[in-house]
């Protein structure tokens, strides 16, 4: 399906964006996997060559919450067919007790990291006619949250933002989504899991289901996402399968978030 695509997914060294480029790849795209840490990269490229046999896989390492970062993928990597936003950082912390710093560095990661790429990537897919970009948010963007104001802020102006970018795309082929996962088991996640719950000797399994029915009882699946859920979601909305697919947003969350 992706055949002859290039791809970019930012933050790809771990969770779901790890995912996301195994799936891409395995459609056939070359992928550029983008981490800060060169040795992390290349661990990871190594790691998916395993997973997925002839995989074109290239390292693209930057910090991508930098003005400078940004401009050296754009120089090293002009242009791309497909622009996976998956770069987000995401840290609990009361409202009041957030300071400027933090709402600025979730601000330059989550937001602007998205804005400087697709600023200049979109604007070569319209030229070209055709291309996909795609945001990672979250059920964040459109759900109250007591402990990540901040993170979720991030999230609903990718969801704002990517329907902005659809209207630029009329008369091409290009589309701009929005996915918006619910919690998922990455390896952070599972970390969080462990914090929560340290003295009771759970299993996975056990401290999801536990997790799920406490913090998330509108949950239909009682659940946490697989990564690769999302992954093949994504790879759905790279292919020319979604052309019909423009300014969406698209909860892949349990039915967590009923609307
Ligand atoms: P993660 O922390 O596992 O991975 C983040 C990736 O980004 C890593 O590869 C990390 O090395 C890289 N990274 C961090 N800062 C970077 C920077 N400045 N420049 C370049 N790379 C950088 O994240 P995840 O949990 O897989 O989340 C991925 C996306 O999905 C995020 O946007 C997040 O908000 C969203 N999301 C996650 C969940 C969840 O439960 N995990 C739920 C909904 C949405």
């Amino acid at each position: 399906q992706l055949t002859g695509k290039t791809a970019l997914v930012s933050g790809s060294t771990s969770g779901i964006g790890k995912a996301i480029a195994t799936v891409l790849a395995s459609e056939g795209a070359k992928v550029l996997i983008n981490g800060r840490s060169e040795d992390k990269v290349n661990e990871v490229i190594q790691e998916i060559q395993k997973q997925v046999p002839g995989a074109v896989l290239e390292p693209a390492a930057a910090d991508l919450g930098t003005e400078e970062g940004c401009s050296r993928m754009l120089s090293a990597y002009p242009e791309v067919d497909i622009l996976v936003n998956n770069l987000g950082i995401f840290e609990p912390k009361e409202y009041f007790d957030i300071p400027d710093e933090d709402w600025l560095r979730f601000f330059e990661v989550n937001i602007m990291s998205g804005v400087r790429l697709t600023r200049r990537y979109l604007k070569s897919m319209i030229d070209s006619g055709d291309g996909r970009v795609i945001f990672i948010a979250s059920e964040a963007a459109v759900m109250p949250s007591l402990e990540m104001a901040h993170y979720s802020a991030t999230k609903t102006m990718q969801l704002s933002l990517s329907r902005s970018l659809a209207e630029l795309t009329k008369g091409t082929r290009v589309t701009v989504n929005t996915i918006m996962p619910g919690s998922t088991l990455t390896e952070g996640v599972e970390t969080m899991l462990n914090t929560l719950y340290p003295h009771e000797n759970l299993s996975v399994e056990e401290a999801e289901k536990k997790f799920m029915k406490e913090n998330r009882p509108t949950s239909i699946i009682q659940r946490l996402i697989r990564p690769e859920e999302i992954a093949n979601l994504v790879a759905f909305v790279s292919s020319p399968l979604s052309s019909a697919m423009n300014g969406a947003a698209l909860r892949i969350d349990g039915g967590l978030v009923r609307s």
